[in-house]
């Protein structure tokens, strides 16, 4: 507790702890009179730690909370929500250079670079976690960054269409054609129609001529790719020094932590 008083006491008055025995009053001077704490000094300095250690905590969780919403709002899944580089185990050379070519990418596109990457393999061989490090990795710079299933924009797209009071279709791939990176997941799950093919021509190419980076992530080779997105897109992809990372292994799940 603390009080105020006029005037010193001729002798400090005492206390005692249960904890920390006898101790006195402290006393300061405030204009023509005085603050008393009758606490006791060490319990009052534990305290002090406590709360300041209690703050720290909190502002911790709450940046770490910040931190996931931001992840959680690019596209990123829970389950790689903590994904880092640090994540991914490489067990052989091929695992080695798939990792370090996307540490590379990552690097390549903080610093302002624009080239397209692809990234191919079977289901299960680390494609979408490493690009979710990526995405976690340039979120961390500021980046505008989003990770969709390709299948996914093109229903958003074809809702926009529907829907009134929405955002309209242009508004959508203006979103997604203005972002500093577009990584699209997911890529030939099916055989796109005319229209999506369009969709995904319009995205790929907008996000070409303002020189903007995307990633592709795809079950199928290269070709498999060119067919499922269309000859024009594929160009595209390639015309600003595109880059393909293979993943030709079996799947890593249940091998390996995902975080
Ligand atoms: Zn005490």
């Amino acid at each position: 507790m603390t009080r105020i008083i006029d005037c010193m006491p001729l002798a400090p008055e005492t206390g005692v702890c249960a904890e920390h025995g006898a101790y006195q009053f402290r006393y300061q001077a405030m204009g023509s009179r005085f603050y008393v704490a009758d606490t006791c000094p060490q319990c009052a300095a534990a305290l002090k730690i406590k709360e300041q250690n209690e703050d720290a905590a909190r502002r911790q969780r709450e940046e770490q909370a910040r931190v996931e919403r931001k992840r959680c709002e690019a596209g990123v899944g829970l389950r790689y929500v903590q994904a880092s580089f640090e994540s991914f185990i490489a067990e052989t050379n091929e695992q080695a250079k798939a990792l370090s070519d996307c540490v590379a990418y990552a690097e390549h596109i903080a610093a302002g670079g624009h080239a397209n990457l692809v990234m191919s393999g079977q289901v299960g061989t680390g494609k979408t976690m490493l690009a979710c490090a990526m995405v976690n990795r340039l979120l961390a710079t500021g980046r505008r960054v989003r990770i969709a299933k390709l299948g996914d924009i093109v229903r958003t797209i074809k809702d926009s269409w529907q829907k009134t009071g929405c955002k309209t279709e242009t508004e959508i791939i203006r979103e997604l054609v203005q972002l500093d990176l577009l990584v699209i997941d997911e890529v030939g799950q099916q055989r796109g129609t005319e229209t999506e093919l369009l969709l995904i021509f319009e995205i790929i190419d907008g996000r070409y001529q303002a020189m903007l980076p995307t990633v592709l992530i795809s079950n199928l080779d290269k070709d498999g790719i060119r067919d499922a997105i269309g000859d024009r897109a594929f160009d595209r992809l390639r015309q600003d020094g595109g880059k393909l990372v293979a993943f030709n292994w079996g799947s890593m799940r249940g091998l390996r932590r995902t975080a």
